[in-house]
């Protein structure tokens, strides 16, 4: 059998991780060929001695050399390795908007794409489908609630499909009220129930953004109308997708919640093979509830559904302004309602730009950081 060649963007994170623990456990089937990390040197040295891949991509300025393996630099070296001609796979899972560049040039060189990078959809999901249309490159989503959607979509015939259900966990503060979400503190959010992930998409499940980034990642990988893309609240994060088929039958995807099966699917598909995740008991489990989002409480699900109806520029708007103000939440220069209260105004002074090219949507990225910014510099003296 042909080894499947990868190449890993964000291997030091969360994402990274779990791909290269699927990688170890399958070592007679994949060879891993290229990395990028930003700034964790530490956790490449591991990778280089452990996997030796041949191309390594550094994205920050951090000082980095090293012997037998060929180091390259910034969007320019993560371009590069994603189109090398021996590589088959680009698991895209950097953090931020860099990962739509490597994303199109793996899908101009006919590779296939598995994303995990929210960004790329949300803010240029309409530029990136076309490109994928174009090209021989595919997209598989690594996103547990995209990759069961995806896993199910593929055994029923587009007529006999009437909502796709994605589900939510209801993240930190599932159950608190308004009054209580503005003392929370970040390590509060950063305890999330079921998922072990990297600190800004632990915050995402907090506010609900997560979910709203998911359905419009949705919208865009199964060309589904907004209407029939539904959310529930599921505690237990065992059911991680569901569509509910024209005859009102149901049908969903199970597992315990652990991201190296959907990131291995994403690497076999469409074959399916052992994975290094213990199977799921529901003996254990016992009971899996579902609940209504609510909107009021958590009103950044909501403004997902809108920015994606205005359309245009709009999504890359709200996907810049919840990064940047997560961010500040995290380095504690605002507070947890701080977040939506700054999306929503950059939301509103946005001009939106309609059938924006690459770059009307990178521009407007950079338009809304940059208000995002000042927004939360008049949040900090407000405070002080
Ligand atoms: P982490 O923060 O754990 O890891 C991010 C990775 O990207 C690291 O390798 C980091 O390098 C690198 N990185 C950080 N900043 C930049 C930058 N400016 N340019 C290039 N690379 C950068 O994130 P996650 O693994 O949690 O998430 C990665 C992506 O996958 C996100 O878009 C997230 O929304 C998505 N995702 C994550 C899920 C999860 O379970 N964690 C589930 C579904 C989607 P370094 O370590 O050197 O800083
Ligand atoms: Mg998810």
């Amino acid at each position: 059998m042909k080894k499947i060649n990868i190449a890993l963007l964000g291997a030091s994170g969360s994402i990274g991780q779990n791909t290269l623990e699927v990688l170890r456990f399958h070592k007679d089937r994949f060879n891993l060929i290229a990395v990028s990390v930003h700034r964790n040197i530490k956790k490449l040295e591991e990778i280089i001695q452990e996997f030796k891949p041949r191309y390594a991509v550094i994205t920050s300025e951090v000082n980095y050399s090293k012997k037998d393996i060929k180091i390259l630099r910034g969007i320019d070296g993560l371009k590069e390795v994603a189109a090398l001609p021996d590589v088959d796979t680009v698991v895209v899972a950097t953090a931020g908007t860099v990962g739509v560049f490597p994303t199109i040039n793996a899908l101009r060189s006919g590779k296939r794409v598995a994303l995990a990078n929210k960004e790329t959809l949300v803010s240029f999901g309409g530029i990136v489908k076309k490109i994928e249309s174009e090209s021989s490159g595919e997209i598989i989503p690594v996103d547990s609630e995209h990759s069961a959607i995806f896993q199910l979509f593929t055994r029923f015939e587009r007529e006999e499909i009437q909502d796709i259900v994605l589900t939510a966990s209801g993240g930190a503060f599932r159950n608190l009220s308004r009054e209580d979400m503005k003392r929370v503190t970040m390590e509060d959010a950063l305890k999330h129930p079921t998922w072990s992930m990297g600190k800004k998409i632990t915050v995402d499940s907090a506010t609900l953004m997560n979910k709203g980034l998911e359905v419009i990642e949705a919208y865009w990988l199964f060309s589904m109308d907004l209407e029939h893309i539904k959310v529930v609240i599921h505690p237990q994060s065992i059911v991680h997708g569901m569509l509910t088929l024209k005859d009102g039958a149901i049908v969903a995807h199970l597992s315990i919640p652990d991201m190296k099966i959907p990131i291995q699917y994403a690497l076999t598909y469409p074959e399916r093979i052992e994975s290094p995740v213990k199977n799921l008991d529901l003996t254990e489990i016992k009971k899996l509830e579902f609940y209504e989002p609510d909107y009021n409480r958590f009103p950044l699900l909501k403004l997902a559904y809108d920015v994606l109806k205005d359309g245009g520029t709009m999504p890359a708007v709200m996907n810049a302004s919840n990064e940047i103000a997560v961010y500040a939440f995290l380095d504690g220069k605002i507070g947890f309602l701080d977040i939506e209260r700054v999306v929503f105004q950059t939301v509103e002074k946005h001009k939106i730009i309609y059938n924006p090219s690459l770059h009307d949507l990178l521009e407007a990225d950079k338009w809304a950081r940059e208000y995002a910014n000042h927004l939360i510099q008049e949040i900090s003296k407000e405070k002080n």
